[in-house]
């Protein structure tokens, strides 16, 4: 079977490319299971030389990989080179990381203790749409780090950036069969993926419902999880803020990557003091959204990934809502940037949307703002805007959430723990925590009577 690849920005085809079926996933399997004692037993320096080398690599292609991933996901090409650029960060990243990640000795009676951070054996990684191959580097960099060997699923409407990624891992000289992409549906080769007992652990990043699934598939095999799933997150602005900045961040929070992102704070919580001053900044800036061609330099968004999604995005939007934007003609899978006026109980500011749809919800006063924003199932991200220091720090504890910014909307680094509370999931990606979730700890006790 083929599958043909679309570019959603024009809805021409891109590429045919093989789909795979469980016969494929179970060699791949093999393939990491195979490579699996060779990598761990590659010393850790001349590992961290490889990941150095990939890191390299994707520099040196970056402007290829930008467009690839501007081409497959309909992203605004300055927002896809970033994203690269990023990926070439998590392999430096992690290739210093490889030998800061140890065990400890602790005081016992009579011997030594001492920990051993140990390889898990063969990590499988499946991946979104809306970050392809920046998510696949966030597990990747640590997996390999530590000593795993992995097979990675991209989803089906985006899998082109990671098949070109894969050569360039041989290229780098990372041994066959230490990094095995394989693309097909999620229902047939993922749940294959989950399932194999060969596979030590699934590092799993999409929605709250095939989330739940997985977790239930993998007990039979008792497998490692880690889940990075949907979010509802709240933007806080307090009247004392710098409205301005506020309002001209606020747009990018939730129409960057057209919506389609985790982080999207796509509630945006306002004193209603301020709140008729912050809409007109708000409305100014989400009017200044450039909206179009993704190869075009000075484009802001893009459009969604497909028509279905489009069609799921329209569903949260009925009547006139605060404000709608404009977008190109057709083709192309387009939907405006659109603000509403909502309540927290609305279904708009209670699900994901993952489209350019930000609900505007006012509140009275901080401990109303922290029970809005704590009201949903998620907890991933937030941001919080207000000049009163002791403010900011009393919200940003109370909020469940995983990953927080105050006066900014920006909370995802290299080196910093990114990951959910509540149905976001759990389990932290990036920074040297992620490296927690890709080691196993052994313990050994060392008689020295
Ligand atoms: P999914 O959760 O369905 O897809 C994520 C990945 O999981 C894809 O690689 C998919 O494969 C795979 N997958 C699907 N079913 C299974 C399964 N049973 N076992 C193992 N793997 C599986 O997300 P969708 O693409 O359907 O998007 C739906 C909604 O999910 C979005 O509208 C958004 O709300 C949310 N979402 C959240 C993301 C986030 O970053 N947290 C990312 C993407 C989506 P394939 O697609 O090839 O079938």
């Amino acid at each position: 079977m083929t599958l043909t690849v679309v570019n959603p920005a024009t809805e021409e085809p891109l590429a045919q490319v093989e789909q795979a079926g469980v016969g494929e996933m179970d060699d791949a399997v093999a393939r990491a299971k195979a490579a699996f004692p060779g990598w761990r037993a590659v010393a850790p320096a001349d590992r961290a030389r490889l990941l150095r080398r990939l890191a390299t690599l994707v520099e040196e292609h970056g402007e290829e990989l930008a467009r690839i991933e501007s081409q497959n996901v309909g992203k605004p090409i300055a927002g896809a080179r970033a994203e690269v650029g990023m990926v070439a960060q998590v392999f430096h990243f992690y290739a210093g990381a490889v030998d800061k990640h140890h065990g400890e000795t602790i005081p016992v009676a009579g011997g030594v203790d001492m920990t051993f951070r140990e390889p898990m054996g063969v990590v499988g990684l499946i991946v979104p749409w809306n970050f392809p191959l920046n998510i696949a580097s966030w597990k990747l960099g640590p997996a390999l780090a530590c000593g795993n060997t992995v097979v990675l699923k991209p989803a089906e409407l985006t899998p082109l950036s990671a098949l070109r990624l894969a050569e360039l891992v041989l290229e780098a000289g990372i041994p066959d069969g230490v990094v095995n992409v394989v693309v097909g549906p999620g229902s047939v080769v993922g749940q294959r993926l989950v399932e194999h007992p060969d596979v030590a652990k699934i590092a799993f990043t999409g929605s709250t419902e095939v989330g739940r699934r997985l977790m239930r598939d993998a007990a039979g095999t008792i497998k490692r999880v880690t889940l990075e799933l949907g979010g509802k997150s709240a933007n806080v602005v307090f009247a004392d803020a710098d409205l301005e900045r506020a309002a001209a961040a606020a747009p990018y929070a939730v129409f960057d990557n057209a919506g389609q992102d985790c982080c999207a704070r796509s509630r945006i919580l306002v004193e209603r003091s301020a709140y008729d001053r912050f809409l007109s900044f708000l409305v100014e800036a989400t009017r200044a959204v450039r909206v179009g061609d993704p190869a075009d330099e000075r484009t802001e968004m893009g459009p969604l990934i497909s028509a279905a999604h489009r069609e799921a995005v329209s569903s949260f939007v009925d009547g006139d809502p605060l404000f709608r934007g404009e977008t190109p003609p057709a083709p192309g899978f387009w939907y405006p940037c659109t603000l509403v006026e909502a309540s927290n109980d609305d279904r708009v500011a209670r699900e994901e949307v993952f489209g350019p749809v930000a609900a505007v919800i006012p509140f009275a006063d901080e401990e109303e703002a922290v029970r809005i924003a704590n009201d949903t199932p998620y907890g991933l991200s937030g941001s919080i805007w207000t000049r009163d220091g002791a403010r900011a720090l009393r919200v940003a504890r109370a909020l469940d959430t995983g990953v927080l910014s105050i006066n900014s909307n920006s909370s995802v680094r290299v080196s910093t723990p990114f990951g959910g509370f509540k149905e976001s999931g759990f389990g932290r990606e990036l920074g040297m925590h992620a490296l927690d979730a890709y080691s196993e700890v052994k313990n050994v006790f060392y008689s020295t009577d």
